[in-house]
C-alpha cells in the first residue's frame, strides 16, 4: 500500500500528522510531508483514516 500526497491541494489543516504521525510530518507552514509513501504493515487503517478525513481530498491510496 503507498499513499500519495498531492502537495498542491494541502493547505495545511493538520488531521493527517494529527491522525497519523508516524505516516506524515509538517513542514515549517504546516503542510504535510510524506515521512514515507510506502505504509508499513499494521499502519494501514491509520493511513486510511487521515485519507479520508483530509478535508482538501489531496490524499489517496494505491
Ligand atoms: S489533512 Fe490534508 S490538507 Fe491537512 S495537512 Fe494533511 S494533507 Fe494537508
Amino acid at each position: 500500500m503507498q499513499i500519495r500526497l498531492d502537495t498542491t491541494r494541502c493547505t495545511g489543516h493538520g488531521r493527517c500528522y494529527s491522525l497519523a504521525p508516524e505516516l506524515f510530518d509538517s513542514d515549517d507552514y504546516g503542510h504535510s510531508i510524506l515521512r514515507t509513501p510506502d505504509v508499513p504493515i499494521g499502519l494501514e487503517s491509520r493511513a486510511q483514516l487521515a485519507v479520508e478525513n483530509c478535508p482538501e481530498s489531496c490524499l489517496s491510496l494505491e
